[in-house]
């Protein structure tokens, strides 16, 4: 399935399941994931459970699910947000920002 197959699929059971949710109780889904995500992944390194990465994916999928039903909710394609972004952040070189802040760093000294 494709992100917007998903997000229109998604759609449909959300508005027969929570009928009467928000984007803010998006938002509180969205948290909560990344609080379980951290969580897991926190125990997997202290507690040396390797099992915990599971948890942590599982995690992951469920905020982009929250992320897709927030987008729903707002009347925006998650695709298209994605997209306009990847294509702002690809052109960044980081490499080249670090050297240029190193160089500026090193100027006070
Ligand atoms: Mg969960």
């Amino acid at each position: 399935m494709t992100i917007s197959e998903i997000q229109n699929a998604l759609e449909e059971w959300h508005e027969a399941n929570f009928p009467d949710a928000t984007p803010e109780d998006m938002l509180i889904g969205v948290a909560e994931e990344v609080g379980e995500l951290a969580h897991a992944n926190l125990k997997r390194r202290q507690l040396q459970m390797p099992e915990l990465i599971e948890k942590e994916k599982d995690a992951v999928g469920d905020i982009v699910l929250f992320l897709m039903n927030y987008c729903n909710l707002m009347g925006w394609d998650i695709r298209e947000l994605t997209e306009k972004t990847w294509e702002e952040v690809r052109e960044r070189d980081y490499q080249q920002v670090r050297a240029v802040y190193r160089a500026a760093e090193e100027e006070k000294l």
